[in-house]
């Protein structure tokens, strides 16, 4: 590792565990189908993932919250015009106008080793954002098996039926904790998600966004009372209507498949139209 890498003052505050294997980069963007895409990476740090994001992308757009690395990807990079450097932090950007002004009607891929101390709020960011892309992202191995957890499921939580909502999730590989410097007290793994067709029998994504993350407020406990309060929907109509559906009125949010938050969504839609 050359010497000014060496002396970097890394900040464990924004999550900077590098990747040191050159083979894990290639292994992630070879999964990433990049091929003629615009990449967004979040945190390309001294640009080990961005290298070869390089080789296949047909532009990447790398967003990075700290300027001290910036000697480092001047010198890396240079001028290489199918590469732009955004210096902000991710959490604050429009991430929506950035595609929009620069995917030129390119499959939109999102691409990274995330500081994983956000990376719930950075996925949640770029699901509310509602644009089609496809994700693969480094993140911490409990993390992803919990997004990946199918709704209906004892690991599910809000952000797994939400990841369901949009995407087709899988983790593609575990990557130990070896791999990086400094090494991190966690494992991790790559997980990738496709985005999926729009689900036409959905009424109103709002409505559905709003009752997931309600749902799951007290996820040890029965749905109906949380879902009840925010909705004033009286419990007595929630029941017959889990009921119908043929779920218990007790029934907690991690038993209720993805049908389900849909079917209940469309009920609440329509109860709170008419
Ligand atoms: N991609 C590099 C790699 O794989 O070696 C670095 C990954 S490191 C886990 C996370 C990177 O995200 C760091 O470069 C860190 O500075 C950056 N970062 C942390 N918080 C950020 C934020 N809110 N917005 C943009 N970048 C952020």
């Amino acid at each position: 590792m050359e010497d000014d890498v060496l002396n970097f003052k890394i900040k464990k505050s924004l999550g900077q565990n590098f990747l040191k294997n050159e083979k894990i980069c290639q292994k992630i963007v070879e999964v990433a189908e990049v091929e003629n895409s615009f990449v967004v990476e979040i945190g390309p740090g001294f640009g080990a993932l961005t290298q070869e994001l390089l080789k296949y992308a047909k532009k990447v757009v790398a967003v990075e919250k700290d300027k001290d690395f910036m000697p480092f990807l001047e010198k890396k990079f240079g001028s290489n015009s199918k590469l732009l450097i955004v210096w902000e932090d991710f959490l604050n950007l429009d991430f929506k106008r950035l595609v929009e002004e620069h995917s030129n009607g390119l499959k939109v891929v999102v691409c990274a080793n995330l500081p994983y101390y956000i990376t719930t709020p950075i996925l949640l960011k770029i699901l509310h954002s509602k644009l089609k892309c496809n994700l693969i992202l480094m993140v911490q191995k409990e993390l992803a098996v919990r997004i990946a957890a199918k709704p209906g499921t004892k690991n599910c939580g809000a952000i797994s039926a939400l990841v369901h909502y949009f995407f087709k999730p899988e983790i593609v590989f575990n990557v130990s904790r070896a791999n990086f410097f400094p090494v991190p007290k966690v494992e991790s793994a790559v997980l990738k998600l496709t985005a999926k067709e729009k689900d036409e029998t959905l009424k109103c994504e709002e409505t559905f966004l709003k009752l997931v993350r309600v749902s799951f407020s007290q996820r040890r406990k029965i749905l109906i009372n949380p879902v009840s309060f925010s909705f004033n929907i009286s419990k007595e109509i929630l029941k017959e209507v889990l009921n119908e559906m043929g779920l218990k009125g007790e029934a907690r949010a991690e038993e209720l498949k993805l049908e389900d938050f849909i079917k209940l969504s469309n009920f609440i839609f329509k109860t709170k139209k008419s």
